[in-house]
């Protein structure tokens, strides 16, 4: 065989995979369809994966239109596994997720992330423990807050953790045989919340999530828009606010600094003169409507660049004040009016209910780069 030919098959393989796992149980005859390649290029590949444990027969669904049965297949036990990390200001999550979307196991480990060489010791030895512990682990998503560059394994800025310009490369610095990749947090969020709905993930959509921070992405068919630096999707930096308050960046006003977690806690702090804990239980009291009302405005004031320059199909919105209608429709009302009328009414803009977990999206993020193809071969 030829290495074209290897290279095509192990395409074919791997998108085969990635359609057992986004339908969780689907046939031969289905990929076929999904697929667009021949019936026996289809059987073949499943045969290979079943002799190699990642899929499995699962009985009988249903019968066919020539009276035959139709086998389902579905993810074997032994199938894959990932490792997700993510980087907080004071400890380090992980999570290990099967390739089915199971969460394995979950730690917490305390480490002044600060401090970039202790982290990456805290990570290269946890990674140690858990290889050591699983079968057929592909590769390792780091999910990092700030401007990172995945190609090069750059950060090249991180305001919250102090970095700046930093080499995170754990296969090159640690001689980690295990593919790792980085990435910035909200982009791997992303990626977690138009996965659960296959329709969804065909469509470009821009995700927007309100934490401690306020970050974007821009996908397009599953893939997540860099730009030229890295910067792409960046919306918590957009200014919304002439003479507004100062942001980390050193601008005034900005979306990140005007409506974060952060800004709403020092809100209801002053109104009230006390310390808050998030997530705030009263989100319909009086006091809590007024402020949702103006970060809807600011929100809203935002969304319309996203509308007019990107102009995606949808536009997914992960917040804490989703639930305060004073807030959905203060953004609303802001977007409708100084948003021009055609993307208007065909963007779609959601108010998601779920918030998804960031090392969670680190886990999976390793099994979408794995199917695309961005993780080395190892045949
Ligand atoms: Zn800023």
């Amino acid at each position: 065989m030829s290495k074209g030919t290897g290279i095509l098959r192990e395409v074919n393989k791997r998108k085969l995979l990635s359609l057992v796992r986004r339908y969780k149980q689907t046939s031969r005859k289905d990929l076929v369809a999904q697929m667009g390649v021949s019936k026996n290029t289809v059987s073949l590949i499943v045969e290979e994966l079943m002799i190699a444990g990642l899929i499995e027969e699962v009985g009988i669904n249903g019968q066919s239109s020539k009276g035959r049965p139709k086998i389902t297949l579905q993810l074997a036990e032994s199938a894959y596994q990932s490792i997700g990390v993510l980087v907080n200001d004071d400890h380090i999550q992980v999570t290990v997720m099967h390739y089915n979307g199971d969460i394995l196991e979950n730690q917490k480990i305390d480490c002044s992330c600060q401090h970039i060489e202790q982290t990456k010791d805290t990570i290269v030895s946890v990674i140690k423990d858990i290889q050591g512990r699983y079968s057929n682990i592909v590769g390792v998503g780091v999910a990092i807050p700030g401007i990172v560059n995945c190609d090069q394994s750059i950060v090249y800025e991180s305001a919250r953790l102090g970095w700046r310009n930093e080499l995170f490369d754990l296969n090159k610095e640690y001689g980690l045989a295990i593919p790792v990749r980085i990435q910035n947090r909200v982009r791997m969020n992303a990626l977690q919340s138009i996965e659960q709905d296959v329709a969804t993930s065909e469509k470009s959509i821009f995700f927007l999530q309100v934490s401690e921070g306020v970050g974007g992405a821009f996908i397009d068919h599953h893939q997540i828009l860099s730009g030229g630096s890295w910067t792409a999707g960046e919306i918590g930096h957009i200014s919304v606010k002439d003479n507004g308050p100062l942001c980390t960046c050193g601008q005034n006003g900005c979306l990140e600094v005007l409506i974060s977690e952060l800004a709403f806690a020092k809100r209801i702090q002053e109104t009230r003169g006390k310390k808050v804990e998030l997530p705030l239980q009263d989100i319909h009291s009086e006091e809590v409507e007024v402020i949702a009302n103006e970060f809807g405005n600011y929100l809203g004031k935002a969304l319309i660049h996203i509308i007019h320059l990107m102009n995606p199909d949808q536009i997914i919105i992960d917040s804490p004040y989703n639930a305060s209608q004073a807030f959905t429709n203060a953004c609303m009302e802001r977007v409708r009016l100084s948003a021009l009328q055609i993307p208007l009414m065909m963007t779609n803009i959601q108010f998601q209910k779920k918030t998804y977990d960031q090392v969670t999206g680190a886990a999976l993020s390793v099994f979408l780069d794995f199917e695309h193809n961005k993780l080395s071969f190892h045949t």
